[in-house]
């Protein structure tokens, strides 16, 4: 299959939206990371997105909508605390789950009765989800396990041969994927950090929890609220290993590390950028750059667990192969 990327324009969002309401897959840009699209609604549509990603179907897809007054179809009710996120929040890169409503198949749920929905902050995203008419099941366009693709290219790697569309919107403005936050339980619990951040979300709820699978990523947890957290994830081809604790002596044991691994021939890279903001937007990036590079090991230093720091610590834990602490 030939796989074109084309700029966004009325032309190529029309052509986009032909393509999902024929059944099929286009993948998009949206503020966190670029999304792989189907119709949500369409079950055959949605098993495509599981086999071109390679994602094991255990792993439950997030629904995407344009507006709010989408919402009430998919879901069985609306909690108070929903709406008062979704007014605050929407468009933007926050994911609630609630229980969902017959009209999602269960393969976009993974089977479980609750269903993870979001409104994305990205013109072209919700062009294309007006253009269709229908909400798109889309996780991110890359193949599973891969670092997450944060531009077209990197859509393009990973999925060249199995699709037919990416809208090329350029470089994505947060590079890491969206806040999960399930809301079918008492209290609002965080299953994925991301750039709507714990403190956000106090300020306006009062208790949130965070779900202990977020913390302890390689401990087996039997039952996952969140199935995608027991997966491996975010992986690039070289060994990360993750410097934390003090800055400086961090970055002294990185540099002592990198020539001690360059004197037994290895090949090894460093991610040292100190904003966390900065840190989320190019992560993955770097990740591809150095396994092109054919790097054997990336150093990285970590950052504060804070804000959208927690966010970028979480997916550099679930990379990180030994964690190393200063
Ligand atoms: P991705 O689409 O690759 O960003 O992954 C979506 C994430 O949302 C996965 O980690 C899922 O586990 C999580 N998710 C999706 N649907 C649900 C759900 N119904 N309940 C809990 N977590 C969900
Ligand atoms: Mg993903």
């Amino acid at each position: 299959m030939k796989t074109k990327i084309l700029k966004p324009s009325a032309k190529s969002i029309s052509q986009a939206a032909k393509i999902l309401c024929a059944g099929g897959l286009v993948a998009f840009p949206t503020e966190t990371v670029y999304g792989l699209g189907a119709n949500a609604l369409n079950a055959k549509a949605v098993s495509k997105i599981f086999k071109a990603k390679g994602r094991p179907s255990d792993n439950p897809l997030i629904v995407h909508v344009s507006s709010i007054e989408q919402v009430p179809s998919l879901v069985k009710k609306i909690p108070n605390n929903a709406k008062v996120l979704m007014n605050k929040f929407w468009p933007g890169p926050l994911t609630l789950v609630l229980s969902k409503s017959p009209e999602i198949p269960k393969i976009v749920t993974a089977g479980l009765d609750s269903v993870a929905i979001r409104m994305p902050a990205h013109k072209v995203a919700l062009e294309l989800i007006r253009a269709v008419g229908f909400p798109l099941a889309a996780p991110s366009a890359n193949l599973s396990t891969t670092p997450s693709p944060t531009n077209a290219l990197h859509v393009f790697e990973d999925l060249h041969d199995r699709i037919s569309l990416i809208l090329d919107g350029g470089s994505v403005r947060i590079g890491v994927e969206s806040t999960v936050l399930d809301l079918t339980g008492r209290t609002p619990t965080i299953l994925r950090p991301g750039a709507v951040t714990l403190e956000q979300l106090r300020k306006v709820l009062g208790k949130v929890k965070v779900h202990k699978a977020v913390h302890g990523v390689k401990s087996k947890v039997a039952k996952v609220k969140s199935p995608g957290l027991k997966h491996k994830h975010y992986s690039p081809k070289a060994k990360v290993l993750l410097f934390t604790g003090a800055r400086a002596k961090a970055l002294a044991k990185i540099r002592k590390e990198k020539s001690a691994l360059e004197k037994q021939g290895f090949k090894a890279g460093i991610i040292s950028i100190s904003s966390p903001k900065a840190l989320a937007k190019s992560v993955f990036k770097k990740f591809r750059e150095f396994d092109t590079q054919g790097v054997h090991f990336i150093l990285v230093a970590g950052v504060e667990e804070k804000g959208i720091g927690f966010a970028v610590m979480n997916r550099l834990k679930r990379a990180a192969s030994k964690e190393i602490k200063a």
